[in-house]
């Protein structure tokens, strides 16, 4: 039985092993190798035609905002490596809720390790709040946006919960 917790349709995962057929995992980016579109975005069929990184988004990290702008940092369309993906923010609106403690942390973020001292962290998050770009801190720091991400989100939680 699954538990009355379980809340989304696992449906995509069915998907991922066509999915990762399609990557050519470079030492850098991971290139889609089937459709694109004119833009130059990898196109992925998964019961409807979704663009290929947002579909490796999905699959990934287990959630997806509606709303949410997939963006490269590596300003690759192609690519649809995890840690080359980031939700854009919609301006203000995102970083706002995140803030505010209203966003719910991804669950499959939980395990990823932390790279950072707290002196770090707190650097990052002082500079995110005053608006530079996950991104520039990211190439700055030799890692993933998706760590930068995670340490400002996190220590944002922390806070809260002193
Ligand atoms: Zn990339």
């Amino acid at each position: 039985m699954p538990s009355a917790k379980s809340t989304k349709s696992p449906a995509f995962q069915f998907y991922a092993p066509k999915f990762w057929r399609n990557v050519n995992k470079t030492d850098t980016c991971w290139l889609w190798t089937a459709g694109k579109d004119k833009d130059g975005y990898g196109m992925f069929w998964a019961g409807r035609s979704v663009r290929a990184h947002r579909f490796s988004f999905l699959i990934s990290f287990g959630w997806l905002l509606d709303s949410g702008v997939v963006m490269h940092t590596c300003d690759t369309p192609a690519c649809v490596r995890p840690d080359h993906l980031v939700l854009g923010t919609h301006g203000d609106n995102v970083r706002d809720k995140i803030l505010k403690g209203r966003l719910k942390v991804p669950h499959g973020a939980e395990h990823w390790s932390r790279r950072f001292s707290e002196e770090q962290i707190k650097a990052i998050r002082d500079r995110w709040k005053s608006g530079e770009s996950q991104a520039s801190m990211a190439r700055q720091y030799g890692v993933g946006v998706a760590t930068i991400n995670r340490a400002v989100r996190q220590l944002c939680w922390e806070e809260r919960n002193v």
